[in-house]
C-alpha cells in the first residue's frame, strides 16, 4: 500500500530513490520481448520505486527496510537479461546496484570486484596487467559482472573455460540477506554456485571474486563457406586444435548473415559464415588449418571501445538481435548438443527444420568436452509449434534450455555443480521478498 511505501522511503533516509512512474516502468523491463510468450506474460509489470544504494552499507539498510515492511525487492543491474529475470512480478523496490562498481583488488589470475562493474570496464581496467575476464556475454559493453553471474550462463571465452557453472569459474561471492537484521555471507568455492543464475532470488550479491585468463591481442575474423556444415566442421577442428588460441567460434547459417547490417559487405549472399576471435600469434596456424576450405573476408583487431562494434556483437544472443532489428517475427531457442554425436545431430536438426530453425552455433567446453551450444533463430508461428520444436529436439538428444519461461527451475535444468539453491533461499530470504515468483519451488514458511 502507499502508506507502507511511504514508511519504507522514510526508513531509507538519504539513499537515492526514483519514484517517477514513467522511469520506474521503463527500468522494470529487460530483453524479455525476444520471446513472444514472455512478452505477453510480462508486459506492464513494474516496480513501485527504484532505490540506488551507493555502497554495501546502503544495501544492508534497504534490505532491512524491505524485510521490516515486507516489501518485495528485485535487483536490477544492466537490465539486459532475456527471460524477464529483472522484471518485478509483484512491484516493490527495484534495487539498482550499478554504483557498486569498484574493483577491490587484483592479483595474477584473480580479482575481487563490486557487482555493478560493467564487464567491458573490468577488462579495460585489467588490460595493463596482462589479464582479462575468462568469459563474458556478448552484452559485455552494457552488462555487469553481477548480472552475468546471477542471470547468465557463458559466452565469449566459454570455448576455453566452459560456462559459469564449471567448477572454478566463480571463486567467491558476498551476499546480503533480506531480514530485519541483514547478515553478510561470504560463499567460497562450489558454495558460490548457490547464487549462480538464480535471478537474484538467493540474496543480494555485492561483490564477486572471479578467476582471470591471460589477455591476448584478439583478432576478429569472418570466414565464408558455401555450406553451413562445412563452417561447422571447420569450427569443430579449430575448437579441438588446442594449440590455436581462440575466444569465440560461431558458425552461422545462410541467410542469417544477410541481416547483419554493417557486417554485410563481408558476408556474400547465400553463404554461411564462421565468426572467430583468434589470438594474433595463432592467426597463421588458424589460416593453415583452414587451407582452401573457406575464404577470410574480414580480419581486424577486436575493438570494443565506444562507437565500435566488435564482431562478438554478432555472436551468442546478439545473432538473434541482429535479425530482430529488421524482422520482429522471429524468436530463438537455446540448445545443448551431445558432444559425442555433434556434427551428426547438427545436420539432423538442420534437415528437420530447414527454413524454420535457422542454425547458429557456439563452440563451448562442457564438462571438459568440446561441443556446441546452439542459439538458432526460429521463425515463430505460435506457442504450440514452438513447444513441438522443443520436443522434437529433446526426443533426438538435443537438450533445450527454454528461454520462453521466467522461473529459475524451468529455464535450465542442466547443472554441473549441485548447489542447494532452494535451501539457501530459505536461509537468506525467509519472507520470500527477493524477486518473488521467479523461484517456483519456494514457498515461505514464515509469516
Ligand atoms: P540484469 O539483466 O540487470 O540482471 C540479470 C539477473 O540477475 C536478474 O534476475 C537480476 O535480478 C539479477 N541480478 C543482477 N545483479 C544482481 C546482484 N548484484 N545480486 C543478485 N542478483 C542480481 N547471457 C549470457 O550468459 N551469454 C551471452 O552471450 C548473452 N548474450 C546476450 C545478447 C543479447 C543481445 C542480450 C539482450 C542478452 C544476452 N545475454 C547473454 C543475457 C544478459 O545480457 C547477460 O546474462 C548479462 O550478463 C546480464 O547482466 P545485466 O547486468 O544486464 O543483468
Amino acid at each position: 500500500s502507499s502508506s507502507t511505501l511511504a514508511s519504507l522511503i522514510a526508513d531509507l533516509g538519504d539513499i537515492p530513490t526514483v519514484t517517477d512512474a514513467k522511469i520506474v516502468r521503463r527500468r522494470s523491463r529487460d530483453f524479455f520481448w525476444y520471446s513472444p510468450i514472455l512478452n505477453e506474460q510480462l508486459d506492464g509489470k513494474s516496480a513501485d520505486l527504484i532505490v540506488a544504494p551507493r555502497d554495501e552499507a546502503d544495501v544492508v539498510r534497504v534490505a532491512a527496510a524491505c524485510a521490516r515492511h515486507r516489501v518485495p525487492l528485485t535487483v536490477r543491474a544492466g537490465g539486459t537479461g532475456n527471460y524477464g529475470q529483472a522484471v518485478p512480478l509483484e512491484g516493490g523496490v527495484l534495487l539498482d546496484v550499478m554504483a557498486l562498481a569498484t574493483i577491490e583488488w587484483t592479483k595474477p589470475g584473480i580479482m575481487r570486484v563490486g557487482v555493478g562493474a560493467k564487464m567491458n570496464a573490468i577488462d579495460t581496467e585489467l588490460q595493463s596487467s596482462g589479464w582479462e575476464l575468462r568469459m563474458h556475454p556478448s552484452t559485455k559493453r552494457t552488462a555487469t559482472i553481477g548480472g552475468f553471474v546471477a542471470g547468465g550462463s557463458g559466452g565469449i571465452g566459454s570455448v576455453n573455460y566452459g560456462g559459469l557453472r564449471e567448477p572454478g569459474n566463480i571463486l567467491a561471492a558476498r551476499v546480503v540477506t533480506v531480514e530485519e537484521e541483514p547478515r553478510i555471507i561470504e560463499l567460497r568455492g562450489d558454495a558460490a554456485q548457490k547464487i549462480n543464475r538464480t535471478y537474484g532470488t538467493t540474496g543480494i550479491i555485492t561483490a564477486l571474486e572471479m578467476p582471470l585468463a591471460p589477455a591476448w591481442k584478439w583478432i576478429d575474423v569472418v570466414v565464408v563457406f558455401d555450406d553451413f556444415m562445412e563452417a561447422t566442421a571447420f569450427g569443430y577442428e579449430a575448437a579441438l586444435a588446442d594449440g590455436i588460441v581462440k575466444k569465440v567460434l560461431a558458425p552461422i547459417t545462410s541467410p542469417l548473415p544477410s541481416y547483419f547490417g554493417a557486417l554485410k559487405p563481408y558476408c556474400p549472399d547465400d553463404k554461411s559464415i564462421l565468426i572467430a576471435m583468434i589470438a594474433e600469434p595463432s592467426l597463421e596456424s588458424f589460416k593453415s588449418l583452414l587451407g582452401g576450405r573457406g575464404t577470410i573476408t574480414l580480419e581486424t583487431p577486436t575493438d570494443d571501445s565506444p562507437g565500435q562494434v566488435p564482431l562478438y556483437e554478432y555472436t551468442w544472443n546478439h545473432t538473434t538481435l541482429q535479425v530482430l532489428k529488421s524482422d520482429r517475427s522471429v524468436t530463438y531457442l537455446q540448445c545443448l548438443y551431445p558432444h559425442d554425436r555433434l556434427l551428426e545431430k547438427v545436420a539432423e536438426m538442420r534437415d528437420l527444420f530447414p527454413d524454420e530453425v535457422l542454425q547458429h552455433l557456439e563452440f563451448i567446453r562442457f564438462n571438459g568436452r568440446v561441443t556446441c551450444s546452439g542459439l538458432p533463430v526460429v521463425r515463430y508461428r505460435d506457442a504450440d509449434r514452438l513447444n513441438e520444436i522443443i520436443r522434437l529436439h529433446e526426443e533426438r538428444g538435443v537438450y533445450i534450455a527454454n528461454p520462453h519461461v521466467f522461473t529459475v527451475e524451468d529455464g535450465s535444468r542442466y547443472k554441473r555443480i549441485e548447489a542447494d539453491q532452494l535451501g539457501f533461499k530459505h536461509e537468506v530470504d525467509p519472507y520470500g521478498l527477493l524477486n518473488p515468483g521467479k523461484m517456483r519451488s519456494f514457498t515461505s514458511t514464515r509469516p
